[in-house]
């Protein structure tokens, strides 16, 4: 029957023997698009309410009566729809994201400049926590596949580490050419994360620390975004922390992308 999608396993069961495993999982499939088709209608449609509620906070933030407590809860108003609207963002992307089987795009990407404009991003916004941020890019190095699945995952994983690494701390990004293909690597000397948790890291909404993630402007999609990214190119993404000193979050483009 073309219409039933089966999902085919081929596992270990004696000695030379091997057991197929033949699970039928249309149903769950058409819940899965659903749930997504969902997720992406609802993020949409909250969009024009956020854009507006922003415009009304920025014309109180213009007439505020020098009143303290005014002042504090447009700060606050101004504070959350931001989070509600990178929320809604990362929603929109990820469901994005999800809908392609495979890439939308096969382009050549120029890595190099993609990563100078997520530098600057990463400068700014480190600037305050004074952290020494390093790029070592090889200028050479590009790949052919959708841009938008790269710079979600690049950036995802850049933002991240300055969100959870101290003051003064210090970020290093690496892009190089290595046997199996093209390596991407962010290091920090931040939080790290305590081994029971990696597993669970790219699952939607999973955070190690839920109210610190939360004032740090998380929304908990990151890294669900970055696997989904990944997996387009046929790869994914490796985890390496030590609890207090630092974490390296890594991944390969297999050298069939390299252009
Ligand atoms: P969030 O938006 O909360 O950062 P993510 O999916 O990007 O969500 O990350 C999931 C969780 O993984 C974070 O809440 C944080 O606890 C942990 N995490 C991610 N990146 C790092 C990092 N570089 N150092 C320490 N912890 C991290």
């Amino acid at each position: 029957n073309s219409d039933k999608l089966l999902e085919f396993r081929v596992m270990p069961y004696a000695k030379n023997q091997r057991l197929l495993i033949v699970r039928d999982v249309t149903t769950y499939r058409q819940m899965d698009e659903s749930r997504r088709q969902f997720v992406a209608n609802v993020s949409h449609e909250l969009r024009t309410p956020l854009t507006v509620l922003q415009g009304y906070i920025e014309i109180l933030e213009m007439n505020t009566q020098q009143d303290p407590m005014q002042e504090k809860a447009i700060e606050m108003l101004e504070q959350q729809t931001t989070r509600m609207c990178s929320l809604v963002e990362q929603l929109m992307t990820l469901s994005k994201i999800e809908a392609a089987p495979t890439l939308d795009f096969y382009e050549t990407i120029d890595v190099s400049a993609l990563l100078t404009q997520i530098e600057h991003e990463a400068i700014a916004l480190g600037r305050k926590k004074e952290l020494v941020i390093k790029f070592n890019v090889d200028p050479s190095l590009a790949i052919v596949g959708d841009e938008l699945q790269l710079r979600s995952a690049m950036s995802n994983l850049v933002f991240n580490a300055i969100r959870y690494t101290p003051d003064l701390g210090s970020i290093k990004v690496i892009w190089k050419k290595v046997p199996e293909g093209a390596y991407f690597c962010v290091m920090d000397t931040g939080d790290g994360i305590a081994e029971e948790h990696i597993l669970h890291l790219t699952e939607r909404f999973y955070r190690v620390d839920e109210s610190r993630s939360r004032d740090t402007g998380g929304t908990g999609l990151g890294l669900s975004i970055v696997k989904h990214s990944l997996s387009h190119y046929d790869t994914q993404l490796n985890i390496e922390s030590n609890l207090g000193e630092g974490s390296q979050f890594s991944f390969i483009i297999p050298k069939t992308y390299i252009d």
